[in-house]
């Protein structure tokens, strides 16, 4: 290499002394041509001599980035959606992401995760279907030992410590269940006439996502526990799982008018696809014309339900961020899959306990619904 370099010079000096102009252009494109030709040959040479270094995590780094296998719970789901988005985004010239839809089966899950332990991924983001099965996939992982990073469905904390390279992303559930009860208690001591019936207690009707998700069981409890813990004391008229779905949302809100009609002042939902689908129920009872309101508050801030708090149907919702949420599950991932020990360092995101990030939530009003966009 050196040697061709050196002819190259020595043929440069030549011409640049014997044709004048003519002959320095010539020598620049000489030289230009002989250096990519170098550069080339070191490159070759470089991954001849170092390129074929096994990953100390399960291989897969193909040309030196990482592969991320990654299983979404359902694909139709609209704040994962946002999520999905982001860990593709934050995998741009930093990991090769596959990302798949698991149809809200864990059967199907469970294969998808043999498939990239079998292509030998060097890393895994899993959003599982079914947050009790984690155990298996753990299992699965520590025996083709392939870091897995856990992400919007907690796995139990039994099932967490069975390895050391498993990790959780999430947002404190409990949190948003309080911001979203706050909402309320902010509308109800402005309005005298949230209370209909002035029986000095709130009624409302719960549409809670699907049961056993973390932020169903715990938005439901520390939504009304906010309440309470405002000194308002409340009646639960009516509550039922609308599975996060916005369309389960407005059936169910149009059992609850059937049933219960003017005795509920306030409906509290565990997201906002379900409060969306509550509001269209609402509008077809009559309600956000001529004066007649109901409050409704949600959680995620999604674009849509952005549109509705702007219309002012939406009271309230609060920022579950996705983008952060996706952007640090494949900080965590990607470092895993180098076999380094993941930190607030190399990834952005303080770690909690050596395994969990919490991304905090934020109330969203009209007033600063900027913010959540
Ligand atoms: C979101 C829901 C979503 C669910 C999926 C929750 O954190 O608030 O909108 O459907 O996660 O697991
Ligand atoms: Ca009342």
């Amino acid at each position: 290499m050196v040697n061709a370099m050196e002819n190259a010079y020595i043929l440069c000096i030549s011409i640049a002394h014997t044709k004048g102009k003519k002959g320095e252009i010539l020598m620049r494109k000489l030289l230009a041509t002989s250096l990519i030709a170098a550069l080339a040959l070191s490159v070759v040479g470089c991954s001849q001599s170092g390129g074929s270094q096994p990953s100390s995590s399960g291989g897969g780094a193909a040309g030196g980035t990482p592969s991320i296998g990654v299983a979404i719970y359902k694909f139709d789901d609209t704040f994962m959606t946002g999520v999905r988005n982001a860990i593709s985004k934050a995998a741009e010239g930093k990991a090769q992401v596959d990302i798949v839809d698991s149809q809200n089966a864990q059967p199907t899950q469970n294969d998808k995760v043999d498939l990239f332990i079998n292509k030998k991924v060097s890393a895994l983001a899993i959003n599982p279907v079914d947050r009790t099965a984690a155990g298996v996939i753990i299992d699965k992982a520590k025996q083709a030992n392939i870091p897995v990073v856990f992400f919007n469905r907690e796995p139990m904390p039994e099932d967490m410590t069975k390895w050391d390279k498993v990790y959780y992303v999430g947002a404190k559930a409990e949190e948003s269940g309080t911001i979203s009860g706050q909402l309320l208690v902010d509308y109800w001591k402005a309005n005298p006439d949230a209370d209909k019936n002035k029986d000095g207690v709130l009624q409302y009707v719960m549409l809670k996502g699907e049961p056993g998700h973390q932020d169903a069981e715990l938005r439901t409890k520390f939504s009304v526990k906010a309440i309470e813990d405002a000194g308002i004391k409340v009646e639960k008229v009516a509550e039922d799982t609308a599975m996060w779905d916005r369309v389960k949302g407005q059936e169910k809100m149009a059992a609850f008018l059937a049933a219960s009609g003017d005795k509920i002042e306030a409906v509290l939902a565990n997201n906002d696809d379900m409060a969306l689908g509550a509001i269209e129920a609402l509008k077809a009872s009559g309600y956000f014309t001529n004066g007649k309101y109901m409050p409704v508050v949600g959680v995620d801030a999604t674009a849509p339900a952005l549109k509705e708090l702007e219309a002012g149907t939406l009271l309230g919702t609060v920022l579950n961020d996705a983008n952060n949420q996706g952007k640090a599950t494949l900080e965590i991932a990607a470092v895993l899959a180098k076999g380094e020990v993941p930190s607030k360092d190399n990834t952005g995101f303080e770690i909690v306990d050596g395994k969990y990030v919490w991304v905090p939530y934020k109330k969203i009003t009209k007033e600063n619904m900027d913010e959540a966009k």
